[in-house]
């Protein structure tokens, strides 16, 4: 994505000669320090048991605004009523920090993510976000031109790819002139630039008969159909949904495989001229940078550890019933925002709307599983291109690793030294169980199987691998999104007193999604209680 770093001899050479030296450190595999981290599962499971009967030692609480969920949604419902000139906007979060999926972590004194970890520079129609990020200092406008903060871009290389024996810049496996592979990838991008609209937010794209056609098939099948069989394309297609949407691309529909490419900056053959993709704003601590500039605003209105069971909505007000610690709070609020996943919102409603039962009905939620690996110094690295922000293993179809992302990338420091490796995984929704029963030392290990090859002393250089394992991470955009449309559009926004927020809405989940959700939720005034 970014100008091509020289590959100089002398970095060739120190790598390839230290290649057999890794190959003879490596004996038994050294014991793992580490643990799971972040989420706390008997918290959210705990909504499964029965409700208290006896609430006489509950807390009163009374808010005029009450956002349950923390996550990125809940964070902009908040923003968008305190903004509104409501001061008395309560937010309640189950786990101790807010962020949901784009919390952050620290190991040895150095930030990394523990979920979201780059935000892509956004397009018109995400105006809302677009306007936040002025008012944070990321956009800016100089000379009639929008310009970004320099500092907070991915410094370059952004991506590269191990594949052929070598690291090469980009993702998009590299393809021969006149190679079948090539010619492949000129008619995808021929294919993406014909595509109907998209955008996103995707309610923004007017759905056509067209967009009909992509919903009712997977991305794979949408593929073959027109000839696109391609092994690198494939792999790099898959990839790519994988990273956004949790599923790969038999799994998704083609109007997503469509949507990830068409929605922001095409798809470019190397060597064709085009513009090269913009950098992604990136921090070492992922989009927890983003979280708390959402937080800070909030201040003694934020409350954690805060398990919300039931919200039951009457004539004067929406009643909350919530667990803290080992006691009860009973809020009473004029207007209550569900920035939860549809799922959570369809349990804790004591009557869930029609619409929110058929939108969570229809949405189908990936496990991801994420390891943090800090390391005391860089690991042995293959030739080609060195360190980048984001490196990803090219793997056979069906892997589930995809690559890791350098904390310590974003640094000026002169020379590489101790840093967090966050490597990421999808997880089949089959092996969700295994999330729970397997211990953290079973995924740690898999998670080095899979980047062992490209760093062969990786083990060796392992301190300690903190895991973050996501149940119910993010809606999966798989065919049929047309039927669940109208449900999910009679959730947005609203006026009335329980409003729903998060990037379930959308049925895929990015950061431009969630925030525009919350912003919507909080667009209308709020009822009195
Ligand atoms: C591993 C991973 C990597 C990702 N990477 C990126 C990325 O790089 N860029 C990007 O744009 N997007 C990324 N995403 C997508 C990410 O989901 C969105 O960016 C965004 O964070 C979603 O926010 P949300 O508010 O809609 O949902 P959530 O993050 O799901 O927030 C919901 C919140 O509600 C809370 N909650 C749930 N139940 C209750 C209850 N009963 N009571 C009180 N609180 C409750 C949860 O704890 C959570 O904080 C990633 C997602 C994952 C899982």
């Amino acid at each position: 994505m970014g100008p091509r770093a020289p590959v100089t001899r002398r970095a060739w050479l120190q790598a390839a000669a230290a290649w057999p030296l890794a190959a003879c450190t490596r004996g038994e595999a050294p014991a793992l320090t580490g643990g799971w981290v972040g989420a706390s599962h008997a918290r959210g499971h705990g909504l499964r048991e029965a409700l208290p009967t006896d609430l006489r030692g509950a807390t009163p609480r009374r808010a005029a605004v009450l956002v349950v969920g923390g996550g990125i949604a809940g964070l902009a419902a908040a923003r968008g009523f305190l903004r509104a000139g409501v001061d008395d906007v309560q937010l309640l979060e189950l786990e101790d920090h807010p962020g949901g999926n784009s919390r952050g972590h620290l190991m040895a004194g150095m930030a990394c993510p523990l979920g979201a970890h780059y935000l892509p520079q956004p397009q018109a129609p995400a105006h809302e976000v677009i306007e936040w990020l002025h008012e944070i200092g990321l956009l800016r406008q100089e000379s009639g031109r929008t310009v970004a903060d320099e500092r907070q871009l991915c410094h370059a290389p952004q991506e590269r790819l191990w594949i052929d024996g070598a690291w090469h810049e980009g993702l998009l496996p590299p393809a021969e002139p006149g190679s079948p592979t090539l010619a492949q990838y000129r008619r995808f991008a021929a294919a993406v630039a014909a595509a109907p609209a998209f955008a996103i937010p995707s309610h923004r794209a007017a759905w056509t008969a067209a967009h009909d056609a992509l919903d009712g098939q997977t991305f794979g099948a949408w593929l073959d159909g027109q000839g696109l069989t391609d092994e690198r394309l494939r792999w790099y297609l898959d990839y790519s949904c994988r990273d956004d949407y949790g599923a790969g691309l038999d799994t998704v529909s083609a109007w997503a495989g469509l949507h990830y490419f068409a929605s922001r900056h095409g798809f470019s053959t190397p060597g064709d001229g085009d513009e090269p993709a913009e950098p992604v704003f990136t921090w070492p601590q992922g989009n927890a940078w983003l979280v708390q500039r959402l937080a800070a605003p909030l201040a003694g209105r934020l409350h954690g550890g805060r398990v919300v069971l039931r919200v039951r909505e009457q004539r004067r007000g929406v009643q909350v019933l919530v667990r803290q610690g080992d006691g009860f709070e009973t809020w009473t609020a004029g207007t209550v925002v569900l920035a939860l996943p549809l799922f959570v919102a369809t349990r804790v409603l004591d009557t869930p709307p029609e619409a929110l039962r058929q939108a969570a009905a229809a949405t189908v939620q990936a496990p991801w599983l994420v390891a943090n690996l800090q390391i005391d110094k860089p690991p042995l690295d293959r030739p080609g291109l060195p360190s980048a922000w984001d490196s990803v293993p090219y793997s056979a179809l069906g892997s589930r690793t995809l690559g890791y992302v350098d904390a310590m990338h974003q640094s000026l420091r002169p020379h590489a030294g101790a840093t967090v490796l966050t490597a990421y995984a999808t997880v089949p929704i089959a092996e969700r169980q295994a999330l729970l029963d397997q211990p953290w030392q079973h995924w740690a290990r898999r998670m080095l199987d899979e980047l062992t090859p490209a760093h062969p002393d990786l083990p060796e250089r392992v301190q300690r691998i903190d895991l973050m394992r996501y149940g119910h991470a993010m809606a999966v955009p798989v065919p049929g999104r047309r039927h669940s449309a109208a449900a999910r559009a009679a959730l947005r926004g609203g006026s009335g007193r329980v409003r729903f927020a998060h990037a379930d809405l959308a049925g895929y989940s990015v950061f431009e999604e969630a925030f525009i959700a919350g912003c919507e939720a909080a667009s209308a005034p709020c009822r009195c209680a």
